[in-house]
C-alpha cells in the first residue's frame, strides 16, 4: 500500500508512515479486508458460485472504486453468465483504468 498523504510505499503491516507520520492503521485494515474480499470473490468464481462472487467483487469496489482485480473479476462473472455486453463494459473499464495508471 501507499501513504495517502505523501505517496510513500509502506509495508502492509505498517501502522504509521515512515516519512510523514500519517496514521496507516485504518488503511491497512481496509487493504486487508479488500484482499480478503478479492480472494473470496475468486474462490467463489472458481466454484461457479456466480452470485456470491459478484457480491464479493462489488463489496471490493465499495472499498476501492478502481480496484482492478474486482473489475476483472466482475467481467469474468458476467462472461460466465453469458452476459457479454456487461462483460465488455467491465473489460473496457478495466482497460481504461489500467492505461490511466500506466500511461
Ligand atoms: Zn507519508
Amino acid at each position: 500500500m501507499k501513504c495517502p498523504t505523501c505517496n510513500r510505499p509502506a509495508d502492509d503491516t505498517a501502522v504509521q508512515c515512515n516519512r510523514c507520520g500519517s496514521d496507516l492503521k485504518m488503511i491497512g485494515d481496509l487493504q486487508f479486508r479488500l484482499s480478503l474480499l478479492i480472494s473470496h470473490g475468486y474462490a467463489a468464481l472458481k466454484s461457479k458460485e456466480l452470485a456470491q462472487s459478484r457480491h464479493f467483487f462489488k463489496a471490493s469496489l465499495k472499498i476501492q472504486h478502481e480496484c482492478q482485480d474486482a473489475i476483472k473479476g466482475l467481467a469474468l462473472v458476467s462472461l460466465l453468465e453469458n452476459d457479454f455486453l456487461q462483460a465488455l463494459s467491465y473489460y473496457r473499464e478495466y482497460n481504461t483504468k489500467n492505461s490511466h495508471h500506466n500511461p
